[in-house]
């Protein structure tokens, strides 16, 4: 093919001596972002990096898997010619045709990082300008506010013509930010701290607690969608369940009601410090809100991050849900997160939660329970899937 995918790396060009395993590991993320799609070359020159198809395929399939990928400023389509100003012309011209004809204004934009190539910048401008002008009579030059902007990129390998770059992921990538375990419920919320936590880096490790009967299956089956369509931007998900029926009972049985939902958080949390430990994980990551319902109060969080050593990561914290929303939308989670299945935490709702609780009220309220125990036994029983 005479076309590929030019990719601009966006902080990543900040990262001084790490900078090449950052790159190394955007590359393989890309590479893994695009392997069902076809079979392709990469390579990088200037904080630019190349994906170039080895054979025909679907390159806009490419663009849109790859605009998923953290660590991506910007990307586009582009055409590849010669360094010979003759053809750069004739081929701009040819390969540029259904927008150019489109379109009523453009401009021409020249990068020239090739500084052997014998015309400058301007004059690159000028003459692509005054020929694509010819070409296409109808067309007038409009600098400041133009409908195409024609980019012509000479650089080191090859010349490069592309109309318009699209906003890639940002971020930085997946991977190079450690790990992290996601507490993951079949919410709005949840997916999307997921999702922020993979832009600044940090590989995924969903886990998802359970209390069949009181939750179906199909909200299980719920939470592996959500994952699924986390996937495209945090690459592929272990994906821990566990079994909370027990724990959730033996709450309601011996637990004082106004403080069911704290003691029932405080097991999620610890459960998931021993998982995420296990998993090589560094910090625990959840979707709370601050005052969003009563376990989302500072005293209650305090009463749940008690049980844990571990760094508790809340990246919508200071978000309204107006604002969580819209980045569900953004990411396609949102139609998922609103099907109507019961989470574990809505099946025992007490009546009246706490909003200012104490630790020593909570711990005593869960002082009757087996609390080694009943997290032992819902460690072993937790499985795992791998989402992809
Ligand atoms: P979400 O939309 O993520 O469910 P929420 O606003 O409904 O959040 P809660 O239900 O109180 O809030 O849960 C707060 C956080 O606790 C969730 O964002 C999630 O990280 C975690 N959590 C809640 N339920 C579960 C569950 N069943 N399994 C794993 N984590 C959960
Ligand atoms: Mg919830």
């Amino acid at each position: 093919m005479n076309e590929l995918i030019l990719l601009k790396s966006g902080e990543i060009a900040l990262k001084g001596l790490n900078r090449s395993s950052f790159e190394d590991v955007l590359i393989r993320n890309c590479k893994r972002a695009v392997a069902g799609i076809g079979d392709f070359k990469f390579y990088k020159a200037q904080s630019t990096f190349y994906v170039e198809p080895r054979s025909d395929c679907d390159l806009n399939a490419a663009v849109e898997a790859l605009s998923r990928v953290f660590g991506i400023s910007a990307l586009c389509r582009a055409r590849i010619v010669e360094k010979d100003f003759a053809q750069i012309q004739t081929v701009a011209a040819d390969y540029l045709r259904d927008v150019l004809e489109a379109a009523s204004t453009f401009k021409v934009n020249a990068k020239r990082s090739d500084k052997k190539f014998p015309l400058a910048t301007p004059e690159i401008c000028r003459e692509l300008g005054g020929f694509l002008l010819e070409q296409y009579p109808h067309l007038t030059v409009d600098v400041h506010n133009p409908e195409v902007t024609v980019t012509v990129e000479i650089r080191d390998f090859a010349a490069y013509i592309h109309v318009d770059q699209l906003p890639g992921a940002g971020g930085i990538p997946v991977g190079t930010g450690g790990n992290g375990a996601l507490l993951i419920s079949g919410g709005i919320d949840s997916p999307v701290a997921g999702y922020m936590m993979a832009r600044r880096g940090v590989k995924i490790t969903g886990i998802h607690f359970a209390s069949p009967p009181y939750t179906s299956e199909r909200a299980e089956l719920k939470v592996h969608d959500l994952c699924r369509k986390l996937v495209p931007y945090c690459g592929h998900i272990q994906l821990y369940t566990v079994p909370f029926t027990e724990i959730q009972e033996a709450i309601k049985r011996e637990c004082q009601e106004d403080y069911f939902t704290l003691i029932m958080r405080r097991f999620m949390m610890k459960i998931s410090e021993i998982i995420a430990r296990r998993q090589g994980c560094g910090a625990l990551i959840t979707g709370e809100s601050i005052g969003q319902v009563a376990s989302q109060t500072m005293a209650a969080m305090a009463c749940t991050d008690a049980v844990t050593t571990m760094p508790v990561l809340r990246p919508v914290i200071g978000m309204d849900k107006e604002q969580i929303i819209a980045i569900s939308r953004q990411i396609d989670t949102f139609e998922t997160s609103i099907q109507p299945y019961e989470d574990c935490c809505t099946v025992f709702t007490p009546r009246h939660p706490r909003t200012n609780p104490k630790l020593d009220a909570v711990e005593k309220a869960e002082s009757k329970l087996d609390i080694d125990g009943l997290i032992a036994r819902a460690v072993e029983g937790a499985g795992f899937i791998v989402i992809q």
